[in-house]
């Protein structure tokens, strides 16, 4: 325990002697940015003042401007029928959420133009994350121009391809060395017992910057397994390494306030530090049934009491802000 708190303290210091980041990607929004977004009454600095949401899926009922893949999703499956911006909007701008990362959404596989044109609809609001087939021959003209168009992460995940195979993947291969080339990040969506080969993967490729989404899925079986949890804070020793403390309806009890997670991310924190964590709904989910979006942002804003305001700025704002709202080259 006072190892954890020493390395918290010495993590601390290193980064108050860090230069303060400021966004790149985005210069000043325009009033018409501003009008276009819906937000007449707020200057564009209340968008950048604002909290981040660093994971979000979106879609839309309209199939036939965005088809689904249908050779392995039926409309059945997009429940809820409908998320849009505008539906999102209404759950995280009461919550002082005014940018967002959007996650490619499985249904469109990797047809990402949804989400594209989203983002172009919005300037300044979204980032996102895209699925590419990183067995395309022309995989780095992909990346490019997904790049191009705002995509700052590339989602891996079981689609097709069992996790262990991705080490012996020449396309995955390529894909790692390209996004460490290019700044862009990986995103695996992967379980507890995925971990060890994103270790590995990490390993060769120390350079590429790693998401990992909601803990590596480590409480998804209802309870939080400490050798689970262990795995996943071994790949705090990766530099490059972050982790999205997010999707709470899905962890542990699975009950809001979620307080049974504060364990786990207190570990984390200790681990990581908050520059390498950041927050995210996994909205729509987070937002169905007794679920709701106030109850996730809360339990970082405000039950996380070992936090000073500077790191949970971090856990809310600035590490997402850092990797995904950044310019590349
Ligand atoms: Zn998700």
């Amino acid at each position: 325990m006072s190892r954890q708190i020493s390395r918290r303290v010495f993590l601390r210091a290193a980064a108050s002697t860090a230069p303060l980041f400021t966004p790149k990607l985005f210069s000043e929004p325009s009033r018409a940015h501003a009008d276009e977004v819906g937000q007449k009454n707020e200057t564009p600095s209340a968008i950048e003042s604002g909290w981040i949401d660093a994971h979000v899926h979106v879609w839309t009922p309209d199939l036939r401007r965005y088809p689904i893949d249908k050779s392995r999703y039926s409309v059945r499956d997009m429940k809820p029928p409908s998320f849009t911006p505008q539906q999102l909007f209404a759950e995280c701008r009461p919550a002082g959420v005014q940018r967002v990362v959007l996650i490619q959404m499985s249904f469109y596989n990797t047809d990402n133009s949804y989400m594209l044109d989203m983002i172009k609809e919005h300037p300044g609001v979204f980032s996102g994350v895209g699925i590419i087939d990183h067995t395309a021959v022309d995989l780095t003209r992909q990346v490019r121009s997904l790049a191009a168009a705002g995509v700052r992460g590339f989602r891996i995940s079981r689609r097709g391809q069992e996790v262990n195979q991705w080490t012996g993947d020449s396309g995955m291969a390529k894909l790692w060395e390209t996004a460490g080339n290019k700044n862009l990040s990986i995103c695996p969506l992967i379980n507890p017992s995925d971990l060890e080969v994103v270790d590995q993967l990490c390993t060769r490729y120390p350079e590429t910057r790693v998401v990992i989404d909601h803990f590596g899925r480590v409480g998804i079986s209802g309870e939080i397994i400490p050798a689970e949890l262990n795995a996943l804070c071994r790949l705090a020793r990766h530099k490059n390494v972050y982790v999205k403390t997010s999707a709470f309806y899905a962890l542990g009890q699975k009950n809001p306030p979620y307080k049974d997670l504060l364990p786990m991310l207190n570990r984390v924190v200790d681990e990581f530090s908050p520059q390498r964590l950041m927050w995210a709904s996994d909205c729509p989910y987070q937002v169905q049934g007794k679920h709701d979006y106030e109850s996730s942002i809360a339990l970082i804003r405000d039950h996380m009491d070992s936090l000073s305001q500077s790191e949970r700025n971090w856990m809310l704002r600035d590490t997402a802000e850092k990797v995904f709202f950044a310019k590349v080259s």
